[in-house]
């Protein structure tokens, strides 16, 4: 006979507001569901194991949707529940867990109990107008139990005829939510959350070639040195669907002091200019639970792919207790640490394979170390940079002796660094560094400006960064080279052209004049366009290179020649700077025009 029963936790009000809430991701109810199912056959196999219970077959769980029935239904052979314990369990916990749920959903702010896990059996409810459970216990004797309610305020309990041990959740999906009895839905939701869970998943069944929807026992959950690198690859590819290989991966595999396994990939890099998001999925205990929670774990590791399992991560806290909780923050740290040690290894292991992946791992490791002062100090020895002739070097290398604070007072600057932000426009200046036989790095990521001015705020005494058109005159000049002639002869042939002239003898003979801009003044103008703040003036200084014969012979020159050189040039050294604006360009070509009649003339 069945009983009827009301439920004592005022449920009427959580139904709207879960419903409200989950909306977006009520998908999540079938994870819940099948990790019960898992879970009942977990608490069977202990008790076999202690020979508590006995048990032939194969665990299993099986998933069936039925379009014409209108059902959704999750079977497991595990524990079983007796009436009480359904009573106990799903009646009272149940429900009073959703209830729970519900309050400390509501304590978070809305902000979120990730993957909203612990919602449990009541999350079905999202989706189904009435569920039913088919249940028979391990336990001698036990009568199969019926249960049926439309989770609003009722329930009805009896005996029924189940002849096998376990739990079959038979859920009755709402008219709106048809997707849930298709196949092909359920099977994407299956191996989205119950990819790896430990216990073979069929679905719809049909005979004994079925394959399951799962793998039970995950890659990561191995022993390093028992998994192949094909095993790592193909595991790659089947979890996250991506056909480029991995450029190299790491495999965490620790249980104390917190358990934590997974693993990490290193993808190669698309595009240059726009990095990937990855997929950092966390796990618990085999089961699916979000990706890239940054709270987990560190923000700049979501460029990676990867898998991450840590059955002691709190789910059921808010994101912003997770944030401050010491055990989480270790757990970060140390997946941190991981990375750090794995490309520290590469590096000392193998520079050449390390030198190749560079390109793909450059700006992941530069963004780490923005973000992460701990990543930056276990890195900093490993980041290396192209210098003008194609090798790599560790920035750290670069960096000059600490100046002291009396050298500082007396004007001493720290270590100029001369950098390349691109080849093809600052290859006048190139050529320049390299006859004179200095160097440059070549920073030409779109997160190297921001780098480069990382590295001089943790190294402010050793270290100025300088592009390499800033400041030509300070790099490559020879001692007294100055002709106040030579300047003012410039200065009156430009005087219509805001410019600032210096005079200076370079160690190069061919080139007349470069342009310079500070550093400063330049990064100041590049931070305000990019903020959209219009276009700043820049105060370039025509540098005129006193060793060059062309500039020595203007002195002997008429005043007309002059003017006409001297804004050759100008047109020339700006050329080599930056492309000419269309007014320039008219007026270089009318004073070309000029100079070669001269030329050809005489
Ligand atoms: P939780 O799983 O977080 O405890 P649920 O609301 O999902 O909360 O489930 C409540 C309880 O009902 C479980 O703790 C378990 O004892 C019981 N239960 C649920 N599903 C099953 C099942 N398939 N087999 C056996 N017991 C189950």
């Amino acid at each position: 006979m069945e009983k009827q029963g009301t439920i004592k936790i005022s449920s009427e009000n959580m139904m709207p507001i879960i419903k409200k809430w989950l909306y977006s991701e009520k998908d999540i109810f079938l994870r819940e569901i099948v990790a019960n199912a898992s879970d009942a056959i977990t608490k069977l196999k202990k008790l076999v194991d202690l020979g508590e219970a006995a048990n032939e077959e194969a665990y299993r769980i099986t998933v069936t949707t039925d379009e014409k029935k209108k059902t959704l239904t999750v079977e497991d052979n595990g524990i079983g529940m007796t009436e009480e314990e359904v009573e106990q369990y799903i009646t009272q916990i149940a429900f009073s867990g959703a209830a729970d749920f519900v309050s400390k959903y509501e304590k978070a702010g809305g902000d979120g109990i990730i993957g909203h896990f612990g919602l449990g059996f009541y999350s079905a409810y999202m989706v189904s107008e009435n569920i039913e459970i088919f249940t028979k216990s391990y336990r001698k004797g036990a009568k199969a139990v019926h249960w049926a309610s439309d989770g609003n305020s009722t329930y009805s309990i009896g005996e029924c005829d189940k002849a096998t041990r376990g739990t079959k959740i038979v859920m009755h999906i709402s008219a709106d939510e048809k997707e849930f009895l298709k196949e092909n839905e359920i099977r994407a939701l299956l191996k989205k959350y119950c990819a790896f869970m430990p216990y073979e998943i069929y679905l719809n069944p049909k005979g004994k070639d079925d394959k399951p929807v799962n793998t039970t026992c995950p890659l990561y959950l191995k022993q390093p040195k028992d998994c192949t690198e094909e095993e790592y690859k193909t595991f790659y590819r089947e979890t996250f669907a991506d056909y480029n290989e991995p450029l190299f991966w790491i495999h965490l595999n620790m249980e104390y002091p917190f358990n934590l396994k997974g693993i990490l990939y290193f993808p190669k890099v698309k595009k240059q200019v726009e990095l990937e998001r990855g997929h950092v999925k966390l796990y618990c205990n085999q089961v699916y639970i979000a990706d890239n929670i940054k709270e987990v774990i560190p923000e700049f590791l979501m460029l990676l792919n990867g898998v991450i399992d840590c059955p002691e991560i709190p789910l059921n806290v808010s994101r912003s207790f997770l944030q401050n909780d010491r055990q989480v923050q270790k757990i970060a740290k140390h997946i941190t640490k991981k990375v750090a040690d794995k490309l520290t290894e590469l590096y000392r292991k193998d520079k050449e394979k390390y030198e190749n992946c560079w390109k793909d791992l450059a700006t992941f490791v530069k963004f780490g170390c923005i973000k992460d002062d701990d990543f930056y100090q276990k890195v900093k020895e490993i980041i290396i940079f192209k210098n003008l002739s194609g090798q790599y070097l560790p920035i750290e290398n670069c960096l000059g002796e600490e100046i002291s604070e009396e050298d500082a007072k007396n004007g001493k600057e720290p270590q100029a660094v001369y950098y390349v932000s691109d080849e093809n426009k600052q290859a006048q200046y190139i050529k320049m560094f390299k006859e004179a036989g200095l160097d440059a790095l070549v920073c030409d990521t779109y997160i190297d400006p921001h780098f480069i001015s990382y590295i001089e705020y943790k190294n402010p005494k050793r270290v100025r960064f300088l592009r390499i058109d800033a400041d030509v005159a300070g790099a490559l000049k020879e001692e007294s080279g100055e002709n106040k002639d030579i300047e003012e002869i410039f200065r009156t042939a430009l005087k219509e052209i805001k410019i600032t002239v210096k005079s200076e003898k370079l160690k190069n003979e061919t080139v007349p004049a470069v342009i310079n801009v500070s550093e400063f003044m330049r990064r100041m103008s590049e931070m305000n366009s990019f903020y959209q703040m219009g276009e700043m003036p820049t105060d370039m200084t025509l540098v005129v290179n006193t060793a060059n014969n062309a500039v020595h012979a203007l002195t002997a020159a008429n005043e007309e020649e002059q003017n006409t050189a001297a804004q050759y040039i100008y047109y020339l050294a700006l050329m080599n700077y930056r492309e000419l604006k269309p007014e320039e360009s008219e007026a270089f070509t009318a004073n070309a025009a000029k100079l070669l009649e001269k030329y050809l003339q005489k």
